[in-house]
């Protein structure tokens, strides 16, 4: 065999590899790329997500900045139109999916997790910041509480307070030291 032959082997070796890569269709994330450097939504090796093309064929008009592809059974690969559901933001995007692991961890899809004890809850019995984020039982916001003000109790205990009483007898002041109970 001589040199020419193997370096020809090698080669076509390493094209057959490349074309591999070329002909590769998930990501490792698991989404189907198709390579349209001028989409404006390509990623800097110039491809784009299938799905984002297949909603914009269904649409018939690019996608908004904004929006986001949702897949209904969570599996990136299958782009079904049936499949994808497009949302306004990713906060919408974000919402659906929140609503989906509580259908999936407790079957309902309407409750939160409370962030102390980590138990799904019906809203109805959960306090929810202000800002929508968390949501927890008032009994739990409470026993952390009463924990947290035990430590800080035992850490820095207070100094023996005094009082002021009337001598019943003399009618005067007298300063009294009791210990905290
Ligand atoms: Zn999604
Ligand atoms: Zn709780």
């Amino acid at each position: 065999m001589g040199k020419t032959q193997s370096r020809f082997r090698y080669l076509r070796w390493r094209g057959f590899l490349v074309v591999l890569q070329f002909r590769k269709e998930k990501d490792g994330l698991g989404y189907i790329n198709v390579f349209r450097p001028d989409h404006p939504k390509a990623g800097p090796s110039g491809n784009v997500r299938k799905h984002i093309l297949i909603a914009e064929k269904t649409l018939g008009n690019f996608l908004p900045d904004q929006a986001v592809v949702h897949h209904v059974d969570e599996d990136p690969s299958n782009n079904l139109p049936s499949n994808l559901v497009i949302c306004e933001s990713n906060s919408y995007h974000a919402f659906l999916h929140a609503r989906l692991r509580a259908f999936r961890d407790c079957g309902h899809p309407d409750w939160r997790k409370c962030c102390m004890c980590h138990q799904w809850d019906d809203p109805q019995r959960l306090h929810i910041t202000p800002n929508g984020k968390s949501a927890y039982h008032r009994q739990c916001n409470n026993r952390r509480h009463k924990e947290y003000m035990r430590r800080r109790r035992l850490e820095n205990p207070r100094p023996p307070r005094t009082y002021n009483n009337r001598d019943p007898i003399s009618g005067r002041f007298i300063k009294e030291v009791r210990e905290n109970e």
